[in-house]
């Protein structure tokens, strides 16, 4: 009987989760690759898709351009942080990434996607392709305007408007945004 490919991955996550740093690299080298991409997307525990991925982003970042891509579906928004990950990775990538289709897909999520760490990390992936694709500081811009949440609102307007790249972390953006908003409510409740 072989076994199936749900198992195959589960083996080699479980296998690798076990490994001191430097066996990890070599087992790497032998990760099997299509399994791998078949658990990423359809293995029913959610931890073992999130290591999937990352293993893949690693490991085969190259050959699972589509998985990451498809994992932004994934109805769990933690496992989708990490297919955002693998998608916009360049350190892990030995050819060069297609920018104009990443960021299509980052707009997409940054529109799209219900969770709001998801679409905060979002900006924070984006912005860094902002000098080499013209979309991206404006569905930045739109974003401060119309997201759902302060705190994208807000590090999407900073972004926007200052062109500084660097994007807060949401519990500090949370933070920044609500001070700001107690700024404006003490504006204008001041007596004239
Ligand atoms: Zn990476």
């Amino acid at each position: 009987m072989t076994r199936s490919d749900l198992e195959v991955a589960n083996d080699f996550v479980r296998r690798w989760g076990t490994l001191s740093k430097r066996r990890r690299a070599r087992l790497g080298g032998e990760i099997p690759v299509a399994a791998v991409q078949v658990a990423a997307l359809g293995h029913p525990d959610l931890a073992t898709r999130r290591s999937c991925l990352f293993l893949l982003d690693h490991y085969a970042s190259d050959a699972s351009w589509n998985v990451f891509r498809l994992a932004l579906r994934d109805p769990v928004a933690s496992v989708r942080e990490v297919a955002l990950h693998g998608l916009s990775c360049e350190r892990c990538r030995t050819t060069a990434l297609c920018v104009a289709d990443v960021v299509a897909d980052l707009v997409d999520i940054l529109v799209h996607d219900p969770s709001a760490e998801v679409r905060h990390k979002t900006v924070a992936v984006l912005a860094r392709f902002a000098d080499r694709d013209g979309r991206v500081i404006e569905a930045i811009a739109r974003a401060a305007e119309d997201d759902a949440d302060p705190a994208i609102r807000y590090v999407a307007r900073h972004v926007a408007q200052s062109g500084q790249l660097h994007v807060r972390g949401r519990k500090a953006a949370l933070r920044d945004a609500r001070r700001e908003c107690a700024r404006r409510d003490a504006k204008r409740l001041r007596p004239l």
